[in-house]
């Protein structure tokens, strides 16, 4: 049996409502989710949520759970997919299982029966979490399905947020449904491609677009592909994942051109994954933290073995190294590639070039885009350390949030929370890979707290000095009032 079969293990007959009732014990254990102590807020008329999170994937779940187990309750979390598409997992993801290990505790908030494998256990069993080998993509998608319905999450689905803008210090969102929003504080948990979209090269014709290419992280109809000469631009994860799919499904043949001699060899994402990077990242100079980044930008990742193996094994799988593409245009049966020494021809062609981080190109930032702090704007490299690219990131502070370039932002830029992988130069890798989703949700809803707490300390000083509980009642040093 291949390492990566998807054995879709039986149900334990009533295990998972058990797991449920230890779950709310845990819960009830801990005194949580506390009372709701934020007061609350309108603005003629109309209830201003304390905080809107966008997207309901990983991050989404952790900022919510983080906030709610602070008492900060009067939330809500906006997400445009239907409930149990969210993020990649079942839609774009087209890995057979996750690269990280099983024993990943996910967004467990530090609560045992929270974690991924108490929930696989309580589901499957004992036995079948011995037998798991890596997590499914469909079994990763269910755990977290799973977080947003224990948890209670306030999950608004099939609704994008189109845009933030300022509001008197507040954020107003509006949504693609034709409603807006008010909120003192937005985290944006909107996913690896939420900090700036997907990459696409220029000099591919964008006339290729869709009839005759993708993009990889899109959907793709692989249907169409069968018996069909595929060629894909790029070597990551995402290029093998596309190329193993569309030979599965009956492509005739899947050719890769990869613009390096030999492929990256050591994961340092997985490598720094701990909580000396994810939670010290930040106590580093500008100039210690840039020496990392360009560290790892240089490194970058290698495909899991698992994805190589599972192309190498397919007939009709070939890779070229050495191989930058020049350009890629239409002609003879659909797709000319040009590359140093030969132009090559197939009928379609998958792009697998990643991701960008640009504020510019973030629909839902455009009112704050030109005012918002970027790394280049505080920090200069010496010149054998300058990578544009990673220049282009945002500079945040401390809970994660957006920074003014200069004095003429607006001073609402600063209550919008950006949990993606756009925190990556300022903070490491908490806000997008799976290890660090805790110290993400913790670092923003601590934040959040404190500046609500900061904000509403007159209101909670009257509400203090209003509470009357006599402690001493029924014992002689009792003074009525
Ligand atoms: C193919 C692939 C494989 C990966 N494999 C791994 C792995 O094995 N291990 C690992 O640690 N990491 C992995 N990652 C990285 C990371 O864990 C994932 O990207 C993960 O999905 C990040 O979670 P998230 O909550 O930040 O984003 P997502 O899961 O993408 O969730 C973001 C959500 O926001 C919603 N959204 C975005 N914009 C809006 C808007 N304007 N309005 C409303 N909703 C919006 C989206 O619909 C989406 O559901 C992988 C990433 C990819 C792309």
């Amino acid at each position: 049996m291949n390492q990566t079969t998807r054995i879709i293990p039986r149900n334990i007959p009533g295990g998972l409502a058990r797991h449920e009732a230890q779950v709310a014990r845990d819960l009830e254990m801990l005194n949580l989710p506390p009372r709701a102590w934020v007061p609350p807020l309108a603005r003629d008329g109309v209830d201003v949520r304390d905080v809107v999170v966008i997207g309901a994937g990983m991050n989404g779940i952790a900022a919510a759970g983080a906030l709610i187990f602070k008492g900060i309750r009067n939330i809500a979390v906006l997400e445009e997919s239907a409930p149990g598409q969210e993020g990649p997992w079942v839609t774009t993801a087209r890995m057979d299982t996750l690269r990280s290990p099983k024993t990943l505790p996910g967004p467990c908030f530090g609560i045992p029966s929270l974690t991924f494998r108490a929930w696989y256990e309580a589901s499957f069993g004992l036995e079948a979490w011995e037998a798991l080998y890596k997590i499914h993509n469909a079994t990763w998608q269910d755990y977290l399905s799973w977080l947003q319905r224990v948890l209670r999450l306030p999950v608004n689905h099939g609704v994008r947020v189109t845009r933030i803008s300022p509001a008197e210090g507040l954020l107003r969102l509006t949504l693609s449904d034709g409603r807006s929003m008010l909120a003192r504080r937005v985290v944006m948990a909107t996913g690896r491609a939420g900090a700036g979209g997907l990459h696409r090269p220029n000099f591919v014709a964008p006339d290729l677009f869709p009839e005759l290419a993708a993009l990889a992280p899109t959907p793709i109809d692989f249907a169409a592909l069968r018996g069909k000469s595929l060629g894909l631009i790029g070597g990551g994860a995402s290029a093998w994942d596309n190329a193993a799919t569309a030979l599965e499904q009956g492509a005739a043949e899947a050719h890769m051109y990869v613009r390096r001699a030999t492929l990256p060899q050591i994961n340092k994402g997985r490598g720094s994954a701990g909580p000396g990077f994810h939670m010290g990242w930040d106590a580093l100079s500008l100039e210690e933290r840039w020496n990392l980044i360009v560290y790892m930008h240089d490194a970058q990742a290698p495909p899991p073995h698992e994805t190589v193996k599972r192309a190498l094994k397919l007939p009709g799988f070939h890779i070229h190294l050495s191989s930058p593409t020049k350009s890629a245009r239409r002609g003879g049966r659909g797709v000319v590639i040009e590359l140093a020494d030969r132009e090559v021809t197939h009928d379609f062609l998958i792009i697998g070039t990643g991701f960008v981080v640009d504020m510019d190109r973030v629909p839902e930032l455009a009112d704050f885009a030109p005012h918002i702090a970027r790394w280049q704007d505080r920090y200069t490299p010496p010149e054998a350390l300058q990578r544009p690219e990673m220049a282009a990131f945002p500079f945040l502070g401390p809970g994660l949030e957006l920074q003014p370039r200069d004095a003429s932002a607006p001073p609402e830029l600063g209550l919008i929370h950006l949990m993606n992988y756009g925190a990556h130069a300022t903070h490491g890798g908490i806000a997008s890979d799976i290890p660090g989703v805790a110290v993400a949700g913790e670092k923003v809803s601590t934040a959040i707290l404190r500046h609500l707490f900061q904000a509403e300390i007159g209101a909670l000083r009257r509400e203090l000095e209003a509470f009357d509980e006599p402690e001493l009642e029924g014992t002689p040093f009792f003074v009525p009032r």
